[in-house]
């Protein structure tokens, strides 16, 4: 079908509610996709940080294809050899003291799971969570999401959640109170503008908690999976070694294959009772056949030592480059920020057929390249950018 018969049908019958690139993507390999019209481009986007592996890697293609040919889906009400799988792998990369999982189909999911075990755990009720993250558009996370208008779009909203900032220890001690559960935090607040905190906040956080039997959650559904060059942000140097009572995933856990997850110490799992949690499609083999083949791919090819060397190339090389005033973030989850609004770059490196991502922060472009991204393309970005 031509593009704009792909558009037109598009914009008639879809509700008006995504801000789209004109272009109709049909196909990925790697780094690359190739749209409708049969144009090549670099992919510094990732479909919004969720194509980790690349696109259709062999490796997660080949074992979605078997899973399929197998059992697509069995319930949770039954044992299963590759959730059982999924799980250990997974647990298997998860910082010391993160023992169980929670298997669920989306980023929100998790952090809803994750704040409701929080409640059930404390037997309070508020969150604290941070100005400038973004935790989801369900009814508890988008009223713990104080960005933008997102807790307007979601009135009314839970009651009990309260902002602090982020980076700043003095306004979560302000924050915080008897009947506070949980601190639920984007560790690199992406959508923001990748604004980073350092380490010493994140260690103050998790003393902070112990003292007061807060539940510490970690929204890693963009940091996690090897994105930021460690498996997990949680336990890492940048967070100062901290590790969050729960963490949540999502994005990049599948390689596009919808899937959530909540990671949680068995301390804070002690208390999950039998239907206390739940949700139909968590778990399922196509899902878990995919989380699985996911992790071996990233751990196979090497994928966080290259997410690393994408972060070091583009330090360097964008160091001198006129109208940059600096690069934020870690490993494949950057912002370059500029002297001026940057919707004008991110247009004319789409028209150069490469793909960018932009922010709240309108000098903020973002790139969530795939985990795999060769070195050799970014070099090729930088040139257009220094253009
Ligand atoms: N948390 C973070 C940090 C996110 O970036 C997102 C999505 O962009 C979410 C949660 C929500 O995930 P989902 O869209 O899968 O519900």
């Amino acid at each position: 079908m031509e593009f704009v018969a792909t558009q037109s049908i598009e914009d008639h019958l879809q509700v008006d509610t995504y801000k789209k690139m004109p272009i109709a993507i049909e196909r990925g390999e790697g780094s690359f996709v190739w749209t409708s019209d049969g144009e090549k481009y670099l992919d510094l986007y990732g479909g919004h940080a969720v194509c980790a592996t690349g696109h259709s890697h062999p490796h997660v293609v080949s074992a979605v294809k078997d899973q399929a040919e197998k059992l697509m889906f069995y319930s949770n009400l039954v044992y299963s050899t590759i959730r059982a799988r999924a799980a250990e792998l997974l647990l298997s990369k998860a910082p010391a003291g993160i023992d169980r999982v929670f298997f669920c189909n989306s980023g929100t999911e998790a952090n809803e799971n994750a704040m409701r075990i929080a409640r059930m755990h404390t037997g309070r009720l508020n969150i604290v969570s941070f100005k400038g993250g973004f935790h989801g558009r369900t009814a508890d996370s988008i009223s713990a999401t104080f960005l933008g208008n997102y807790r307007q779009i979601g009135r009314p909203n839970v009651p009990g959640h309260i902002s602090a900032r982020f980076g700043d220890i003095e306004s979560v001690y302000a924050a915080a109170d008897e009947e506070t559960a949980a601190i639920i935090i984007e560790p690199i607040q992406s959508m923001a503008g990748v604004a980073e905190a350092e380490p010493r906040f994140f260690i103050a956080l998790r003393e902070f908690c112990d003292e007061r039997g807060i539940v510490l959650i970690f929204d890693e559904v963009q940091t996690g999976v090897g994105r930021t060059g460690s498996w997990f942000f949680s336990g890492s140097e940048n967070a100062g070694g901290v590790v969050p009572d729960i963490l949540t995933l999502a994005k990049s856990l599948g390689s596009g294959v919808p899937v959530g997850a909540c990671l949680v110490t068995s301390e804070v799992a002690k208390g999950i009772k039998v239907n206390d949690l739940g949700t139909t499609f968590g778990g399922g083999m196509i899902a878990m056949a995919a989380v699985a083949a996911t992790l071996e791919a990233i751990e196979n090819d090497g994928m966080m030592a290259n997410a690393l060397a994408v972060e070091s190339c583009l330090r360097r090389s964008l160091a001198s480059v006129k109208g940059i005033v600096g690069v934020r973030g870690k490993g494949c989850l950057l912002g370059i920020e500029f002297d001026r609004p940057c919707a004008e770059v991110h247009q004319r490196s789409l028209s150069e057929k490469i793909i960018t991502g932009t922010s709240s922060d309108p000098n903020v472009l973002r790139l969530l390249p795939p985990l795999c991204v060769p070195i050799g393309e970014v070099e090729r970005f930088v040139e257009v950018l220094s253009a």
